[in-house]
């Protein structure tokens, strides 16, 4: 694989806190739409990983490229989120004294909180927009709700969907079914599904009922770096695998 084909390369990443090695010589390759599972035992640096990623985290070691050629550890956290890497973190963070369609708008309007800005692009390509988003994170039926009026599953949608309204190129979505019904999850795997066809995702997940729905190669990583990856059935059935997630 070339670094040309490559969406996202970090190549032998190394952060520690305090003498703690959190991520420890990592090196990880996502290709240009692919949507991959991130799985690993608590403490396995999943989280540090995407912090390095999206510019939180700063490593002591190693480069992380975007499209082959943009080293993300010279930019900071504010100037990668405008390249086109959006992060969902665990817990939703949506308006909840707007409606659905209201934080959709927000979040096509790029700044969220100004009403405006939504001038921008022409209220029917914004309109269009919007509906997709809507039918994309089944939220339709939904759209004129107030967004504290809807479920856990669904607020995890529609923050889903104000990620896409940034028109991503990647998705880097931590723990999506964290609280869901089984419906829900469900539900989550074919919508990831969907957005997969065009973008690049990496999820991290502890649900493997619902990474096996994903049916993507999976990734396992452990005290920093990675222990196992390929498919589902090759990664836990790996000894090395069976042994971290048994052994604690
Ligand atoms: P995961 O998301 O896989 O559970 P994390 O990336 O959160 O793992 O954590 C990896 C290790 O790094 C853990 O031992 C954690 O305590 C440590 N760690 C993460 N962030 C910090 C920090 N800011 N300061 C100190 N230790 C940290």
């Amino acid at each position: 694989l070339k670094r040309g084909d490559t969406l996202l390369y970090l190549d032998k990443v190394s952060k520690s806190f305090d003498g703690f090695k959190a991520i420890n010589d990592l090196s990880l390759v996502i290709a240009k739409g692919e949507m991959r599972a991130i799985i690993g035992p608590n403490g396995a640096g999943k989280t540090t990983m995407m912090d390095i990623v999206t510019g939180k985290t700063r490593p002591d070691t190693g480069d992380v490229y975007f499209r082959g050629d943009v080293d993300l550890t010279r930019h900071d956290e504010a100037s990668i989120a405008t390249m086109g890497i959006g992060r969902k973190f665990q817990k939703p963070t949506v308006f909840e004294n707007h409606t659905v369609r209201d934080n959709l708008k927000l979040a096509l309007a790029g700044t969220r909180g100004v009403f405006p800005a939504l001038f921008h692009r022409g209220v029917k390509a914004e309109r269009q927009r919007i509906d997709e988003i809507l039918e994309t994170t089944r939220l339709t039926d939904r759209r004129n709700a107030g967004a504290a009026d809807l479920s856990h599953g669904q607020k995890q949608w529609l923050e889903i969907g104000m990620l896409l309204a940034q028109d991503p190129e990647l998705l880097l979505v931590d723990e999506p079914v964290a609280g869901m019904t089984d419906a829900e999850t469900e539900e989550t795997a074919r919508l990831l599904k969907e957005i997969a066809r065009d973008h690049s995702v990496v999820v991290v997940e502890h649900d493997m009922h619902f990474v096996r729905a994903l049916d993507v190669k999976v990734t396992c990583l452990h005290e920093g770096h990675v222990l196992a990856e390929g498919s589902l059935d090759a990664v836990s059935a790996d000894p090395r695998v069976v042994e971290v997630y048994l052994g604690r």
